[in-house]
């Protein structure tokens, strides 16, 4: 083993939070694959995408109506010969000289000549019966000005520009401007494995029926969820006994993968055996806890592998192996971060979020989303004691009816906590769709106070 076991303390939220942003600063990218566009959904993109043309390619009109050269509407209403009709992926011939329109749709290339559209519902086609033919004529009744209803070539972006920079998670919108830049297949990074290890005498795995004292396995589950989530590839151990050499050999498979995701065992329970075990393989920590709740005792720190490594680079083998497998992880890296989690199912998760989550978007080739916090007004006042910055588990919708001073309108964010019954309520846990922050010298919030909470 290199790296002597250090031991750090327990820090504050938001010193734990830089702790792991620090880390993750340190964390090398990921290799990169090419893959369908589809296939790239939620993940992160290798190299810049360029466009390969102008954007639009051409004056786009937006508008159904009439190519016109704003000049000739200096006076309304006017009347205009109309030359000719243009569909969207079509144009016409030829320009559209003084007292001409064309007739335009939504999305088709304006004529020359013609520097704005006017909208259909300000004119009037008529057919007039000329000396040698029938001409189309239109009356316009409102001028516009050069310019209106047209998106210039090249506004929204030029041929040559980058318009998604590497590093940037693909949603369906970069996937829309990708496809727009006719990028077919694209240059992601790899997908991080993480692997999940629940701990604890009492678990079972779901399939199987509980004894009276038992619970089911349920973190292994959220965790996996979150982690698939996030676009990385989940695999989930068997659950490990409270028993430190079988405990010891799971964290060893668990170490094949590019991160290690522990719950259970790290509270101060006599039975809570993870972090005396990791320091005994020559875990280095970074925080022992963070002053939060729930989450209170969540480990963060990292293993070199080389300690454990068979002299062939890969990790050894366990007796029972699982449904790891070898040499799936993203190849050169020495060193594995892990993290220990409550194992109260609320606290997993919320660590998860907090904290678990950027190093898995580093580890996947991008910047640590930062947290997705917002303000709301509390509608009920929440008691608790200092001490602690809380996350507890909150549910943020608009309010229905104007308040009482107007402000905001229906669409004021109101949030309200859900009654729970600590950290291992799962079902306050399932309802919640944010958390409500509050900081640790906070004993009580009041109602109507606009309150930090972070969306899940
Ligand atoms: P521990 O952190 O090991 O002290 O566990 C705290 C609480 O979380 C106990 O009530 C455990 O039974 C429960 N727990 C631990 N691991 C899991 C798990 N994988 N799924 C569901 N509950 C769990
Ligand atoms: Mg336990």
């Amino acid at each position: 083993m290199s790296a002597a076991p250090q031991s750090a303390g327990v820090l504050s939220f938001e010193q734990a939070r830089e702790t792991v942003l620090k880390h993750c600063r340190q964390i090398p990218r990921p290799p990169s694959e090419d893959v369908t566009l589809l296939q790239a959904l939620g993940r992160v993109l290798a190299g810049p995408v360029k466009a390969d043309r102008n954007f639009p390619p051409f004056p786009r009109a937006t508008r159904d109506g009439y190519a016109v050269r704003a000049a000739d509407l200096s006076s309304v209403p006017a009347t205009l010969r109309v030359v000719g009709q243009i569909k969207a992926g079509a144009s016409i011939d030829r320009a559209v000289k003084a007292g001409e329109a064309a007739e335009i749709m939504t999305g088709a290339a304006v004529p020359e000549g013609a520097d704005a559209v006017v909208m259909v519902e300000y004119t009037s086609a008529k057919n007039t019966a000329g000396r040698s033919e029938i001409e189309i004529q239109v009356e316009v009744q409102r001028a516009v000005s050069a310019g209106e209803n047209i998106v210039p070539v090249g506004a929204e972006a030029r041929v040559g520009q980058e318009i998604l920079p590497r590093g940037m998670r693909l949603g369906p919108a970069q996937i829309a401007m990708a496809a727009g830049a006719g990028q077919a297949r694209i240059k992601v990074y790899r997908r991080p494995h993480v692997a999940i290890l629940a701990t604890g005498d009492e678990l079972v795995e779901v399939s199987k029926t509980p004894g009276p004292f038992q619970i089911r396995n349920s973190n292994s589950f959220s965790l996996a969820a979150q982690v698939t989530a996030a676009s990385a590839e989940a695999m989930r151990l068997p659950v490990a006994p409270d028993e430190p050499r079988k405990l010891a050999t799971l964290i060893h498979a668990g170490l094949a993968a590019d991160m290690l995701l522990i719950t259970g065992g790290v509270s101060m329970g006599k039975f809570d055996l993870v972090e005396a075990v990791l320091k005994k393989l020559g875990a280095e920590f970074f925080f022992t806890g963070a002053m939060i709740q729930p989450g209170r005792p969540v480990v963060f720190g990292q293993i070199e592998l080389s300690g454990l490594s068979n002299g062939s680079g890969k990790v050894r083998r366990p007796s029972d192996p699982g449904p790891i497998e070898e040499g799936n992880a993203l190849p050169g890296r020495r060193m594995i971060p892990f993290f220990g989690l409550p194992g109260n199912p609320i606290s997993a998760m919320v660590c998860f979020d907090l904290f678990a989550r950027p190093v898995l978007d580093a580890l996947s080739g991008a910047a640590p989303a930062r947290l997705p916090v917002a303000k709301a007004r509390l509608r009920k006042a929440v008691k608790t004691k200092t001490g602690l910055t809380r996350f507890l588990p909150a549910v943020v919708s608009s309010t229905n009816q104007l308040p009482a001073n107007q402000e905001g309108g229906i669409f004021e964010p109101e949030v309200e906590v859900l009654a729970w019954q600590g950290s291992g309520d799962l079902l306050a846990s399932a309802q919640a769709n944010c958390y409500l922050v509050v900081p640790p010298d906070r004993d009580s919030m009041a109602a109507g106070e606009m309150v930090s909470i972070v969306m899940r």
